[in-house]
């Protein structure tokens, strides 16, 4: 059976068809530059196929993606009929959407309303949604997928603001988290990487990329995560403040004179890594400035990992103990500097990094030593495989 991914930005397309046999991935690629010139990436068959393709609307593109898997030079199908279903990914499912969801025009209307939680990623899901069923028919499944769904359950205490109650109950201002589909498939890796049935485990799930997120997960379920009502919270990240005193925002709008939306792009684009360093909200750059002596590069790191560290005990307690510690995400996965500066400070909680593992590039690895009472895993993250993985059991149910 072979399940189509897509991730739908405001003006880009991800996909990748996945053979749910073997769990490969056939092809994948990328249209970009939706509406405007319209750029189409391919890979398939071990070849990368670049090309400058018009594509005015998300219809046009997903017409680009079917006709190349079809494509008897570049394809990996005979028949867009060999497509039996279709996992769009979606940031936000609100209170409505709780849960991976087949879905019908009344279905999308009612995820079109929830546009408001995440004003850039949710209409480009519907739009992508909407392309896919004009395109491929009303008889092929499209299921949603969302990031909001493995932080659903948190208990109340964890997810509820200590603001008045009835904005949460007026707007629905509450923490939905982010991330959600990778915090649960790395977790489940883990347990497989273990031997352990991930009923049986405390993890806590470090998504750390270009925004980062922490988990705690009980038992394979979230019971809480560092992002909040909106993906700005939580630890400081590549451009985003994350958790600052709220009334840094006020002072400053009335200090520099900032509108609501001039505050919301500091914290969301000027913050971070970036703002601290003046230099980079990309990892490497900052390793290479501190290793240059670029003193507010070394800040933006150690502050990094320091909040990490905080966020990693915060939730050991909250989970009553951890067997593991999880990395993953662009630095989770590819910065020893900063696994090791996460986990040192962490020795005394029966952590203990083996130095060479952790320098080791590769897969799914455990980097602690053979005595630590925590295992530390580096876990490569798969969404898209976690949404194909979902949207069959969707289909099979
Ligand atoms: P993501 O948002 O998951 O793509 O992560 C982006 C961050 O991961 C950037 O800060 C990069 O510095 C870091 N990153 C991604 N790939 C690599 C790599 N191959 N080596 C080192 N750092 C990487």
């Amino acid at each position: 059976m072979k399940i189509l991914v897509i991730n739908a930005g405001s003006s880009s397309l991800k996909y990748q068809l996945i053979d749910m046999e073997q769990e490969q991935v056939l092809a994948k690629g990328l249209c970009d530059r939706i509406g405007l010139d319209g750029k189409f990436v391919h890979n398939a068959n071990g070849e990368k196929l670049e090309l400058d393709h018009p594509m005015p609307n998300h219809a046009e593109g997903i017409k680009v993606v079917l006709q190349y898997l079809a494509d008897e030079k570049y394809g990996v199908i005979r028949n867009i009929s060999e497509i039996s279903a279709v996992g769009h990914r979606v940031v936000n499912g609100g209170e409505v959407f709780v849960e991976a969801t087949l879905m019908d025009e009344e279905k999308i209307n009612t995820l079109e309303s929830l546009t408001e939680f995440a004003p850039l990623h949710n209409p480009a899901a519907v739009t992508g949604l909407r392309a896919c069923m004009e395109v491929m028919g009303r008889d092929v499944p499209q299921v949603t997928v969302y990031d909001t769904a493995f932080h659903h359950e948190m208990p109340r205490c964890a997810s509820i603001y200590p603001i008045p109650y009835e904005y949460y109950e007026k707007y629905g201002i509450r923490r939905f988290g982010a991330h959600g589909t990778s915090h649960g498939y790395v977790a489940g890796e883990c347990a497989k990487l273990l031997g352990r049935d991930v009923r049986d485990l405390n993890i806590v799930t470090c998504h750390l990329g270009n925004g980062s997120s922490i988990s705690a997960v009980k038992g394979g379920r979230c019971i809480d995560t560092s992002m909040g009502f909106t993906p700005l919270a939580g630890v400081m990240m590549g451009t985003r403040c994350g958790d600052i005193d709220p009334a840094i925002a006020i002072y400053l709008m009335n200090k520099e004179g900032l509108t609501p939306d001039e505050m919301n792009a500091i914290m969301n684009k000027k913050s971070g890594v970036l703002g601290v360093s003046g230099r980079s909200s990309d990892f490497r750059d900052l390793d290479a400035g501190a290793a240059e002596g670029d003193d507010r590069c070394r800040l933006a790191l150690d502050m990094f990992a320091y909040q990490v560290v905080k966020y990693v005990g915060a939730y050991s307690a909250v989970l009553g103990g951890m067997d593991a510690l999880v990395f993953t995400a662009g630095i989770g996965e590819n910065n020893p500097s900063i696994r090791s500066s996460v986990v040192w400070p962490l020795a005394h909680m029966g952590m203990e990094l083996d130095e060479s593992k952790n320098q080791e590039r590769g897969g799914a690895r455990i980097i602690s030593t053979p005595d630590s009472k925590i295992k530390v895993c580096v876990i490569p993250t798969n969404e898209e495989l976690a949404i194909a993985r979902q949207t069959l059991e969707v289909i099979s149910k």
